[in-house]
């Protein structure tokens, strides 16, 4: 069964997951790449049948969309429409990239069940990430967010923070645990069992991680621990903790994807290596094909425990070596979104 193997890989995202220190390698190669951090929120053109990818090549064959056309062209929609790269992946390897797949567009624009691409959403195979270059200029899609994504979740947990650190000095560890948790409780999607906040001995780069095994996002306990945090601590501080609960929100998608499928519950709780607790709340909320929650959850599912599980798997133990990849990987770049928005937020609020 290919849960086996794709349980492994998620075991090693824990390890590699995240690491979040300001000015360490990883942060900084992120802080000078271009590409990647074009923004993510705004709307952008449609992109389409034979729109240029970055790999110089249009995009073809798709299909593309039978019945939405835009500016004469058939719509690319994620997870269903493939690219075929002809790009070797590198000397002296002559293999094509292959079929490219993008993973992840518009959350809350769908097109046929799948979500609507865009200029700069991603084709990924086996080479590097191969974004969109262009799209019908005349047509923008937008993407509102779901969940943790919306922007009342954002402002409402960067409003939470901001108090919390004016009366940091005042609170021990678990009292900073526990204010943070009621933060992240009050913008959790109905039915999402709560993820449990806890104080972790992680390596100093780590600031936190997901641990979906336990259902928990566990912090670094020198962050809790310490005294004082500066401005750009408490942003990060904020960043990571989001970033590491909207993975939560993704595998509890995966659930309700499952869910929606027909799996039940102590089956997708051991296909995914999650609490039975949570497989039995996904199994109460399912999420079909044609909401934000089932594309997201398909998404996630294909990445992580799907036919992309190897790939992801080799990414993520070289992640420095690969990081343009790694951020590439849809439930990376989703998540790097709303932890950038929500310590954005944070800074905004005075
Ligand atoms: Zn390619
Ligand atoms: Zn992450």
């Amino acid at each position: 069964m290919r849960s086996r193997t794709a349980d492994g890989a998620a075991a090693s995202l824990r390890r590699v997951e995240c690491d979040h220190l300001p000015g360490g390698i990883v942060t900084r190669y992120y802080r000078n790449a271009s590409r990647l951090r074009a923004p993510k929120t705004m709307p952008k053109p449609a992109a389409r049948v034979l729109d240029l990818t970055t790999h110089l090549a249009p995009a073809m064959p798709g299909t593309g969309s039978p019945n939405v056309f835009i500016g004469g062209q058939p719509a690319w929609r994620t997870m269903i429409d493939i690219h075929t790269c002809a790009i070797p992946i590198a000397p002296p390897f002559p293999a094509p990239h292959g079929p490219e797949i993008c993973y992840l567009g518009s959350t809350t624009v769908l097109v046929n069940f799948q979500m609507a691409c865009r200029m700069l959403d991603i084709l990924q195979g086996l080479g590097p990430p191969n974004p969109f270059m262009i799209g019908m200029v005349t047509v923008e899609i937008g993407d509102i967010g779901f969940g943790l994504a919306s922007p009342a979740s954002i402002n409402a947990f960067a409003t939470a923070m901001r108090a919390i650190s004016k009366n940091w000095g005042a609170m021990n560890a678990a009292q900073r645990l526990a204010a943070m948790q009621a933060a992240l409780n009050a913008s959790l999607p109905p039915g999402m069992p709560a993820l449990t906040l806890t104080s972790s001995a992680l390596p100093a780069t780590t600031w936190g991680q997901l641990d979906f095994a336990t259902w928990s996002v566990q912090i670094n306990q020198s962050l809790l621990s310490g005294g004082a945090l500066t401005e750009d601590q408490f942003a990060n501080l904020t960043m990571t903790v989001y970033h590491e609960t909207r993975h939560g929100e993704q595998w509890w998608n995966a659930a309700q994807h499952q869910a929606a499928n027909g799996t039940p519950a102590n089956r997708i709780a051991s296909n995914m290596g999650i609490p039975q607790s949570v497989g039995t709340a996904a199994a109460a909320n399912p999420a079909p094909r044609g909401t934000s929650q089932g594309a997201m959850g398909e998404a996630v599912q294909e990445s992580v425990y799907g036919s992309r599980s190897g790939y992801r798997n080799d990414v993520l133990n070289d992640a420095t070596n690969h990081y343009d990849q790694y951020r590439a990987l849809p439930e990376e770049e989703d998540a790097w979104r709303q932890g950038d928005a929500a310590e954005q937020a944070f800074r905004n609020t005075p």
